[in-house]
C-alpha cells in the first residue's frame, strides 16, 4: 500500500471511531482531502482509491489541477478567502463553496443569474444552484475570513433569498490557543438559529487534520482533512 493509501485509510478508520463514539453514523460525514499546494496527479491518485471529495483554497492553484481532471468524477470544494473579482470563474469548477462571508460575495457569485432583482439574462435553472456554507470567523480578529457571528443572520437571509444558491450549512476554522470543541460548539449554537429558519441548512462544515475527532462529537458533517491524509505539504512554488 502506498503512504497515501495508508494514511487514507488510517484517517477513514479514525472518522469511523469517531462517529460510533458520537452515536452518528459514519455515512452522514464526508471527508474533504484538501490538496492545496500538491500537483493534479496527487488528486487523481486519491480519486483512485476511491476519494470523491477534493479541497482546494486557491482559485489561482485549484483552476488549472480542475482543468487537468476534467472529465474526472470529482466535486471540488472551495475552502479558502474567496475574492469577489474570482468568484464566477470559481463556479466554473467548483460544486461547493465553503467561504461565503459577505453580501458582495453573494452577489458576486449570482451575477447574471436569473430571479435576482435587477439583474437579467442567465437563465438559471433550479439543478445549476451552486451549494454553498457560510464561514463564520470565531476569533475576534476581523481579519480571519468568516462573518462575525453578529452579522451572521442577515447574510443568511441574503444567502437564502438568493435563487442562485442553496445553503447547506455553516463553516469554521478553530482559533489557534483554544480548545476546539468549545469552539465548534459556539458554531453549532449558532446552526440550530440557522435551522429554524431554514430546516435543510442544518451541515457543519468543521473539523480539519488536528481537530476531526472534537468536530465530529460537535456534529460535523463536512471535514476538510489535508496534511493528515496527504502528508506535508510542499512549499509552495
Ligand atoms: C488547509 C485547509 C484545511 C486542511 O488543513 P489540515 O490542517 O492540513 O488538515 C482545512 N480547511 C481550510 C480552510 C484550509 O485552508
Amino acid at each position: 500500500m502506498s503512504e497515501l493509501a495508508e494514511r487514507l485509510e488510517s484517517v477513514r478508520s479514525a472518522v469511523g471511531d469517531a462517529a460510533r463514539q458520537a452515536g452518528r453514523d459514519a455515512a452522514d460525514i464526508t471527508t474533504i482531502v484538501v490538496t492545496k499546494f500538491h500537483p493534479a496527479s496527487v488528486v487523481r491518485q486519491l480519486v483512485e482509491l476511491g476519494v470523491e471529495d477534493i479541497g482546494e483554497n486557491r482559485h489561482q492553484d485549484a483552476a488549472p489541477k480542475a482543468a487537468e481532471l476534467e472529465g474526472w468524477d470529482i466535486r471540488w470544494h472551495f475552502v479558502g478567502q474567496l475574492q469577489r473579482k474570482k468568484a464566477r470563474q470559481v463556479r466554473a469548477y467548483a460544486s461547493v463553496i465553503h467561504s461565503i462571508d459577505r453580501e458582495s460575495l453573494v452577489d458576486a457569485l449570482t451575477a447574471g443569474d436569473s430571479g435576482n432583482a435587477g439583474v437579467s439574462g442567465g437563465g438559471l435553472s433550479g439543478d445549476d444552484r451552486l451549494e454553498c456554507f457560510i464561514q463564520v470567523n470565531l476569533t475576534d480578529d476581523p481579519g480571519r475570513g468568516g462573518v462575525a457571528p453578529a452579522g451572521l443572520d442577515p447574510l443568511v437571509d441574503r444567502v437564502l433569498g438568493t435563487t442562485g444558491l442553496e445553503l447547506l450549512g455553516l463553516m469554521a476554522v478553530a482559533p489557534l490557543g483554544e480548545e476546539p470543541r468549545g469552539a465548534f460548539s459556539r458554531l453549532r449554537t449558532l446552526s440550530d438559529r440557522v435551522r429554524a429558519s431554514e430546516p435543510t441548512a442544518d451541515k457543519l462544515s468543521i473539523g480539519m487534520s488536528g481537530d476531526f475527532r472534537e468536530a465530529i462529537l460537535e456534529g460535523a458533517t463536512h471535514l476538510r482533512i489535508g496534511t493528515a491524509i496527504t502528508g506535508i505539504r510542499p512549499e509552495r512554488g
